[in-house]
This record gives C-alpha cells, sequence and structure tokens, in this order.
C-alpha cells in the first residue's frame, strides 16, 4: 500500500484567472443502478475495474489536494454507493474534516447520490465527518420516477432520504428541470422540501455525453421556473456562494434554501472554484471543456513529487469559462457524461 506525506500548504492552487481552487469533486465510479434519462443512455459502456483508481490512490490524490489548499471535497459518480468499500474512503476523508493545522483539512466532506442505498450508510457518514449531502430527485410521483430514471423505485429513494434525516444529515435534494416530465411538478418539489425541512437545488439539463434523446427538447431555462415560482412562494435573495452555478433564495419563514443552477442562462464562471477528478485518475479543469491532465499516470510514475508537476500543469490550462449551448440536433458540448466527471 502507498503511502502519502503531507507537506505544509506550500503551493496553493492558483490558476492563469487568479482563481484559487478549494474545491474538489470526485467521481468514484462511473458506474450507475439508474439511467436517468438526462444523464446516461439505456446502454452503457462503463470503465473496465483494471483502468480505475483504488480507492487508496482516490485518497492519496485528495490529501494532495487538501494539503496544497482544498477545503471541500464532493464525492460523486456514477452512483458513489455502488462502489463497494466507498465507506472506507468516506472514514479516511473523514478525518481531515475540522483538522485544520499546517497540512491543511477539510471545512466539509460531502456527497452527491441518488438515495437508493443510502438507508444502508447514512449512520456511517455522519460518523465519518459528513454533515451534509445532496440527493437527486427528479419527481416524487413513482411512475414518472420510475419512467425518468427508466426503473428506479420511488420508496426505496424516499426510505433513504428518511434515513439520511434521521442520522442528522442536512439533505439537499437536486431536481433536473424536464420539460414536458416534471417541469408542472417543481412548485410542489418546494413545496415538500419546505415540509420535509430539505434544501431544494433546480438544475438546467447540460449537454454532456450522447443520450438517447435530443435534450433540446426536454431543456427548460430556470429564468421561466423561477418567474412561476416567486408568483407562488415569498423568496427572499440568499447570500449564500458556494462558487459554482447557483444563485440561492430562501423560502420566506422558512429553512429551506433554493438554489438555481442554471449554466446555460446564466454563466457564474468567474468565481469557479473547482476542478474535478474521474475515477480514471484524470482532472478535468471544467466541466464544460476536454481538457484534462492523467493524475494516475503521474502518481503512478512519479510519486507525490509526480502528482503536483501534474496538478500545477493542470491549473495552467483551467479555461475561464465553460461554452454550454443547448441547439437542436446539435452534438453534446463534450462528449463525456456527467457520470464521469461527477456532477
Ligand atoms: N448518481 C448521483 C446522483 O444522481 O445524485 C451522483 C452523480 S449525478 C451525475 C450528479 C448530479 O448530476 C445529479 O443531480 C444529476 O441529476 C445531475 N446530472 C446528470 N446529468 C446531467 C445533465 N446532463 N445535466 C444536468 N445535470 C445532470
Ligand atoms: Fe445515475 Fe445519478 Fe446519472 Fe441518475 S443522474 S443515471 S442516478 S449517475
Amino acid at each position: 500500500m502507498m503511502t502519502s506525506a503531507l507537506p505544509p500548504i506550500d503551493q496553493p492552487l492558483v490558476d492563469p484567472q487568479g482563481r484559487t481552487i478549494r474545491y474538489l469533486r470526485i467521481s468514484v465510479t462511473d458506474r450507475c443502478d439508474l439511467r436517468c434519462r438526462y444523464c446516461m443512455a439505456e446502454q452503457m459502456t462503463f470503465l473496465p475495474r483494471a483502468k480505475l483508481l483504488s480507492l487508496d490512490e482516490i485518497a492519496i490524490i485528495a490529501e494532495r489536494f487538501i494539503a496544497r489548499g482544498v477545503t471541500k471535497i464532493r464525492l460523486s459518480g456514477g452512483e458513489p454507493l455502488v462502489r463497494r468499500d466507498v465507506g472506507d474512503l468516506v472514514r479516511r476523508l473523514g478525518r481531515h474534516v475540522g483538522a485544520k493545522g499546517s497540512g491543511g483539512g477539510l471545512d466539509e466532506l460531502t456527497m452527491t447520490t441518488n438515495a437508493t442505498r443510502l438507508d444502508r450508510h447514512a449512520d456511517e457518514m455522519v460518523d465519518a465527518g459528513i454533515r451534509r449531502i445532496n440527493v437527486s430527485l427528479d419527481s416524487l410521483d413513482a411512475e414518472r420516477f420510475r419512467y425518468i430514471t427508466r426503473h428506479g423505485d420511488l420508496d426505496q429513494v424516499l426510505r433513504g432520504i428518511a434515513a439520511a434525516k434521521a442520522a442528522g444529515l442536512a439533505v439537499k435534494i437536486n431536481m433536473v428541470a424536464l420539460a414536458g416530465l416534471n417541469e408542472a411538478e417543481i412548485p410542489a418539489m418546494l413545496e415538500w422540501c419546505v415540509a420535509e425541512g430539505h434544501d431544494l437545488s433546480l438544475i438546467e439539463t447540460m449537454p454532456l455525453g450522447a443520450i438517447d434523446e435530443d435534450r433540446t427538447d426536454r431543456f427548460v431555462p430556470l429564468t421561466r421556473v423561477f418567474e412561476d415560482l416567486k408568483g407562488r412562494f415569498a423568496l427572499v435573495r440568499d447570500a449564500h456562494r458556494t462558487g459554482g452555478p447557483a444563485r440561492y433564495w430562501r423560502v420566506d419563514g422558512s429553512s429551506t434554501k433554493l438554489g438555481l443552477i442554471s449554466p446555460l442562462t446564466a454563466n457564474f464562471c468567474d468565481g469557479c472554484n473547482r476542478v474535478r477528478l474521474t475515477t480514471e485518475g484524470k482532472l478535468y479543469l471544467c466541466l464544460g471543456h476536454d481538457d484534462q491532465v492523467d493524475l494516475k499516470a503521474a502518481l503512478r510514475d512519479g510519486g507525490i513529487a509526480g502528482l503536483d508537476t501534474a496538478i500545477d500543469l493542470g491549473l495552467t490550462r483551467k479555461p475561464a469559462r465553460h461554452d454550454f449551448r443547448i441547439a437542436s440536433g446539435s452534438a453534446p458540448a463534450v462528449a463525456r457524461h456527467m457520470s464521469v466527471t461527477g456532477g
């Protein structure tokens, strides 16, 4: 087993635009037990297991990012909870939460999950130091949920969310707005989140990876959704920013925050503070571009020094902004699916 040396923060991660990188998203697997229509094709080819980073390698890379100033890590996928032993990784990274010192430390470790297996993992997550999770839930109607996910069981997901709440995890629901599918359900979803004490992030469908449909038909500009919600709920602007493409409001009289993730209709790349590691060990500098560096090869060939050199090279390639556009009949902006880079 490789060991990780953690020198103090000596080379902060600053890109050519002067943005300091503090947020690492890790796709721990590209596999998933669901097949959401906007995310994946029904028949997907997943990476062979031999190509994946081991969990130990993921931890070593993550710890190097922590040592260089990353303060927030999100585990995603694919579905992170389908990777066997992901609990070991959660526990190992969880040790860095709140461990600020000369070698860095995390303010937050979190996860994005579809919640199909959350009832079994919620307590373990809290024990490891996770305090907040994001759960994808595109409909509260069992049939519609099954249609969107191609075979998902809504009850199982709701059980997972309930277990997370009972374990003390704060839950943010991620809902991709889909014309003709769940758009009319958005106010009801917000009402449910208020009643349950969850936050809600609405997401514009992004042109990532080939699926079996044309995303243009399903695209909903969140500007339109927001106009509708403003008429139904008292929404108060919330100053909360994550360095991502989201703006936040709070439903007055409740703790529920409403986030609008609208990379297509509003661009917030100026404050971007994140990079993404794939399960194959590639570091992507932007969700909307193909530029990447191979951290797996760098680590295996050159150890921690090799890793640092590759990370520095990657930073020089971080683009100023994504160029997402949704146009009928056009190919996706980038060929890889969201599940490869971690949403
Ligand atoms: N399987 C987990 C889940 O669904 O929460 C984690 C991975 S999933 C790729 C992360 C987030 O990306 C989910 O909220 C999902 O709805 C969103 N997503 C996937 N494909 C997308 C796309 N093409 N456009 C916008 N959001 C997408
Ligand atoms: Fe799986 Fe999440 Fe993609 Fe749905 S959105 S197919 S749950 S990775």
